[in-house]
């Protein structure tokens, strides 16, 4: 293999066939998801209006793999496997020993990882006569991602756009557009749950959620789709680590010794690294596993682990996760999709139980990544993925000063092609950091329910 060699494939009897599900192999079972009235552990029958039943299955099952139907996997195919590269030019560049390989999730339709769950959840929902999926979105990757999906099954699409990224990324919308879904900014006048809001708020995640929510649970022909935080969603996106691994091995490495990604709702991070955990609770490998945030959102790093709603106006069951509060609205910085106030149940649980890791980055520091990482890589990063590759960046520099030759497995949840305002604002030294000051962190949290 020449040294220029360096995107691992997989052969067609390689391919993924089953979604993996961390829960079976967990050493402690993680807390039940409460109903928001009577604050009992919620049944299926309570999620029946909002999901098909295939994923409520799915939210609770107990089952290691989940076969990924047919269709699901002919749509993948267009897509998947996703290429792992190795980033030998960006090694030298920084002088690592360190062998840093890369899953970029950017070649999908959608220009992210998002596809994977997307698909699979209309899917499910065509099989039980559901004619339109509503759904919030932030940077604006969801929402196209879910729209694609719609028009492959015929489903109509209808989007809430968090206020501040649907004012400042219009194109983001016009993607959407494009593959059919239509778009309204929240807080929108649609709904109760936008109303409470002024019309020119910025809007974030949980007010979006609200809304969407709301419209799918009014009427029976419409249900909702949630793009990242759900188990279902982080079991679709175990594809991304399980060819991860098998890439891996192609390259020639028993394993990685450490696995980074980018968490905002936790879901493209666990795709990843679920897989990675499997092994490592197994004992055929043992990498440390992180997730990176950013300094503004810092819900793993900063946040409560407690009960708390997943939207701002307190619809959606409790869950135990790490949060920020529910009313909490972070600053407006690039990384949209990283701007949320709780984190994944399973990921909280997993953090929370000591087997991974948790860190937070200043936007500056994971943009500056990124310009190094592009003109070494060819690959513009979206501003989420650049904060795994600051991490990696940290880790690649630390193995220069030790030595050390470990491997570094990075998740590129998509590209930044959308996204270059956000790369002129760098350029041009706009680009500010805002670290959450502890004020609004205990006003945000003082909010939370005591359950
Ligand atoms: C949505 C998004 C994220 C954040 O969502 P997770 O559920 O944490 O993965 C990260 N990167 C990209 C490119 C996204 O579109």
């Amino acid at each position: 293999m020449s040294d220029d060699q360096v995107m691992f494939t997989l052969d067609e009897s390689e391919q993924v066939t089953h979604w993996y599900n961390l829960v079976a192999d967990l050493p402690t079972p993680p807390p039940p998801p409460l109903h928001p009235g009577t604050r009992e552990p919620v049944g299926p029958d309570d999620l029946a209006p909002l999901f098909p039943i295939e994923l409520i299955m799915q939210e609770v099952t107990t089952e290691r793999y989940v076969e990924i139907p047919e269709p699901v996997r002919e749509v993948y195919r267009q897509y998947r496997p996703s290429p792992l590269f190795r980033a030998r030019r960006w090694e030298q560049k920084l002088g690592t020993p360190a062998r840093i390989y890369y899953k970029y999730e950017g070649v999908s339709p959608a220009g992210s990882h998002k596809t994977n769950t997307s698909v699979p959840q209309v899917y499910y929902n065509s099989l039980n006569g559901v004619t339109r999926l509503t759904t919030e979105t932030g940077a604006g990757q969801w929402g196209t991602a879910l729209s694609y999906a719609c028009s492959l099954f015929g489903m109509e699409c209808e989007v809430w756009q968090v206020g501040a990224s649907y004012d400042t990324k219009p194109q983001r919308r016009t993607l959407i557009e494009v593959f059919g879904g239509t778009v309204h900014r929240s807080p929108s006048r649609m709904t109760e749950s936008g109303k409470a809001f002024p019309e020119d708020h910025p809007g974030s995640l949980g007010i979006a959620i609200s809304e969407a929510v709301e419209l799918a649970a009014q009427d029976e022909n419409t249900k909702y789709a949630l793009g990242s935080v759900l188990n279902h969603v982080l079991l679709h996106q175990t594809v991304i680590g399980e060819e991860a691994l098998r890439q891996l091995a192609k390259a020639g490495e028993s394993g990685a010794d450490v696995v980074i990604g980018c968490a905002g709702g936790g879901s493209n991070f666990a795709g990843l690294s679920f897989p990675f955990l499997r092994e490592k609770l197994a004992g055929t490998q043992s990498p440390r596993i992180l997730a990176v945030e950013p300094t503004s959102c810092p819900t793993l790093t900063r946040g409560e682990y407690r009960y708390d709603f997943g939207d701002t106006a307190g619809l959606t069951p409790l869950m135990k996760m790490y949060t920020l509060g529910h009313d909490f609205v972070p600053s407006p910085i690039h990384a949209g999709g990283l701007r949320y106030h709780g984190m994944a149940p399973l990921v909280s649980h997993a953090v929370h139980e000591g087997l991974i890791e948790a860190t937070a980055l200043h936007q500056s520091e994971c943009f500056e990544s990124a310009l190094e990482f592009a003109r070494t890589q060819g690959i513009v990063a979206a501003p989420e993925s650049s904060h795994a590759l600051a991490q990696a960046r940290r880790e690649a520099l630390a193995a220069a000063e030790s030595g050390e030759e470990k491997v570094i497995v990075i998740g590129l949840s998509g590209h930044g092609l959308l996204e270059l305002g956000a790369y002129d604002s760098f350029l041009s030294g706009r680009l500010e950091d805002d670290p959450l000051s502890q004020e609004a962190l205990d006003a945000a949290l003082a909010e939370v329910p005591v359950v």
